[in-house]
């Protein structure tokens, strides 16, 4: 047995230990990826409700690790928040996104950021400098975060969130519904646009209650004038309720799954040079 810590003793257990090496293994691994910019970067659809014209692209990033395959994000971005790597991964994430945008003008993006990131009061910085390198213009990008950090730091959260939407860029409320997603986080928090949870999505059409829950969580932000965007949409039964409810935006793989930029310029066909 060994001591764990506060003096409790726990048998000794070989697959714990090979458990710890494999998650150190995959750290080294993904620092060495995110040094050598291995990191690449899927983009999901995004289309206007009404139109169900593709408006714009989720950036989201995948990693494949040598001798081992694609390891999912949610794999990999925990490891890299804990680790303290998910700072430099973040920033690569948007740029090689941003420098994507460039073809695609009428296209807006968003990409998600970590708690980790978001914590740091130099990252407004990094986003001007990422756009600016990249030549972009900072009212297409949309920067998606989880309500984490709002609501464990509310009053430190209200600083950075200003200080970021200071350089033009939009913020999203992600995964809506999906923890506690209190109105208090939405009246205290200006942000730009809500992105309802796949899983209030999901519900729908499994019980009518599902419905009447996205109807007032739509019409709380229409309220606010916040525009919703709903994700994980796998069914034209789920795009009619969703249209119905009023959500602007939608987003899921009934339009297209995560995609490589080469799939995005195809499904766009070609595009008249202006
Ligand atoms: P998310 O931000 O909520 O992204 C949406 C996830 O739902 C993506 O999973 C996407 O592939 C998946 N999805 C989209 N449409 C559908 C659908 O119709 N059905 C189903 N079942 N799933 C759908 P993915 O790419 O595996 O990413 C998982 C999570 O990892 C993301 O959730 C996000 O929290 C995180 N993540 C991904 N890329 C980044 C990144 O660059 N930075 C940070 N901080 N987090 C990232
Ligand atoms: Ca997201
Ligand atoms: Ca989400
Ligand atoms: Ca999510």
């Amino acid at each position: 047995a060994k001591e764990e810590g506060r003096g409790r003793w726990t048998r000794y257990d070989p697959a714990m230990d090979e458990e710890r090496e494999e998650r150190n293994n995959m750290e080294l691994d993904l620092r060495e990826a995110i040094e050598r910019q291995e990191i690449s970067v899927a983009f999901q659809p995004v289309v206007d409700a009404r139109s169900l014209d593709m408006v714009g692209v989720e950036a989201l990033a995948r990693w494949t690790r040598k001798g081992h395959g694609n390891v999912p994000p949610d794999v990999f971005i925990p490891i890299a928040e804990s680790t303290g790597l998910i700072d430099q991964l973040g920033l690569c994430v948007l740029r090689n996104a941003c420098l994507a945008l460039r073809q695609w003008p009428d296209l807006s993006l968003a990409v998600n950021v970590s708690p980790g990131q978001f914590r740091d009061p130099a990252f407004a910085t990094y986003v001007e400098d990422v756009l600016h390198d990249t030549g972009t213009d900072a009212s297409r990008i949309t920067l998606e975060m989880t309500e984490t950090y709002f609501i464990q730091n509310p009053a430190r959260a209200r600083g950075a969130l200003e200080r970021l939407k200071q350089t033009g860029v939009k913020i999203a409320l992600d995964d809506f519904g999906s923890g506690f997603s209190s109105v208090g986080y939405l009246r205290q928090f200006h942000f730009d646009r809500m992105k309802i949870d796949r899983s209030l999505v999901e519900s729908l059409g499994q019980n009518d209650r599902a419905l009447d829950v996205l109807k007032a969580t739509v019409s709380l932000a229409r309220a606010l004038d916040i525009p919703v965007t709903a994700e994980g949409v796998e069914t034209d039964v789920q795009v009619s309720a969703l249209k119905l409810a009023g959500c602007d935006l939608l987003q899921g793989y009934f339009f297209g799954r995560p995609m490589s930029e080469r799939e995005i310029a195809a499904r766009r066909g070609v595009q008249p040079v202006s």
